[in-house]
């Protein structure tokens, strides 16, 4: 597969950024015991693709738990995984906002063993939620963590990367990773921090990447290729994706959002234009960054490029009739309403964002 590198215009960033998720912190502190940490299984509800297996970590099953390093300190739940094709596994994230009761554990993770070593994509919400990650590598393969992949800079998907220090991995990510985060950290660990609370968020510490993707890279796991690609700017201005080569199996990250609403923090018009590429893409099968953990591809893009249509369209007439940016953040959009999980979470950020881009067309 080839996911040509594209010229794109410079874009302004989105004046709406939804990394950290606004919503009152919950003021109690959970004491909960470590044990109930892994959530119910959700996989047998949507498998999305016949002959998909299953993989529950033994140690999750059992009631086992592992340490997670050499320290003492509370015993880790493995995460549940799926292993979706041969050595590729996908934790489903809940599809929710980063609260205490979830940890930050809302995106979707995933690991790839090749013969000599292990590839992370990302690492979940909180230190915590990494080490869980790293615990259910652990149940599958002693292999070595070779790399550790963040596909986009939310916190969501890299707040887990600390929990990968100790394997002294090279983190991996768009060329525009760093700088995003710099400019963004302290105010997403002061937001991330209080909606999580204190328990949840300890230890959680962001890592910066350590290697950058300017256009292409390869990643050889031994006998397995991985493919990375550093996207124009579409969900973020720091999208990677990367491509299974040796089971067609494509990593989107955000680029695709299934049963999730889509959430805008880079150019709608640069996201729709980066989705006729995509679609192009051959690829046997699609892991979102929210959603089922694998679907068909491309068919499953479907959705997500009609909601970001309609978003545009409406707000173009708008904008045409001369209409506020407040007017349009409680209009534009609502025929999706029922189409998405989390909708009033985002909607309206998604609109600003927009409304803030075309305005300048
Ligand atoms: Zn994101």
């Amino acid at each position: 597969m080839r996911i040509a590198a594209i010229s794109f215009p410079a874009t302004r960033r989105a004046m709406v950024d939804p990394g950290p998720q606004l919503r009152p912190a919950v003021g109690a502190k959970l004491r909960r015991p470590v044990a109930r940490l892994g959530r119910p299984p959700h996989w047998t509800r949507r498998q999305a693709l016949s002959g998909t297996l299953h993989w529950l970590a033994l140690a999750a099953s059992a009631g086992f738990a592992v340490r997670a390093g050499a320290q003492d300190g509370p015993p880790v739940v493995p995460l549940e995984v799926t292993e979706i094709a041969s050595g590729v596994f996908v934790h489903q994230g809940a599809y929710a906002l980063f609260a205490p009761s979830n940890r930050g554990d809302v995106a979707n993770l995933s690991f790839v063993v090749g013969r000599d070593a292990v590839a992370v994509i990302d690492t979940g919400g909180s230190f915590a939620v990494g080490q869980a990650l790293r615990a259910a590598i652990r149940a599958v393969t002693d292999k070595p963590i070779r790399h550790v992949i963040n596909t986009h800079m939310h916190p969501d998907h890299l707040f887990g990367n600390a929990a990968f220090a100790e394997d002294r991995p090279d983190f991996i990510g768009h060329h525009k990773l760093a700088q995003a985060l710099a400019a963004r950290a302290d105010r997403y660990l002061a937001v991330n921090a209080q909606l999580l609370g204190s328990e949840a968020f300890a230890g959680t510490r962001l890592i910066a990447p350590t290697r950058a993707v300017h256009d292409r890279a390869v990643i050889d796991l031994g006998g397995r290729e991985l493919i990375l690609e550093a996207q124009p700017t579409a969900h973020t201005d720091n999208d990677l994706t990367v491509h299974d080569t040796a089971t067609g199996t494509l990593f989107l990250g955000d680029l695709l959002f299934m049963r999730h609403i889509p959430a805008l923090d880079g150019s709608i018009r640069g996201w729709l234009a980066l989705i006729d590429r995509l679609e192009r893409v051959d690829a046997k099968r699609v892991v979102p960054g929210h959603g089922p953990p694998i679907a068909a591809w491309p068919e499953p893009m479907q959705p997500q490029k009609r909601y970001l249509e309609t978003i545009s369209a409406e707000v173009r007439r708008m904008i045409k009739e001369g209409r506020s940016i407040a007017e349009a953040a409680t209009t534009v959009g609502l025929s999706e309403k029922d189409a998405w999980l989390l909708f009033d979470a985002f909607n309206a950020r998604n609109v600003t964002a927009a409304f803030a881009e075309l305005e300048w067309e």
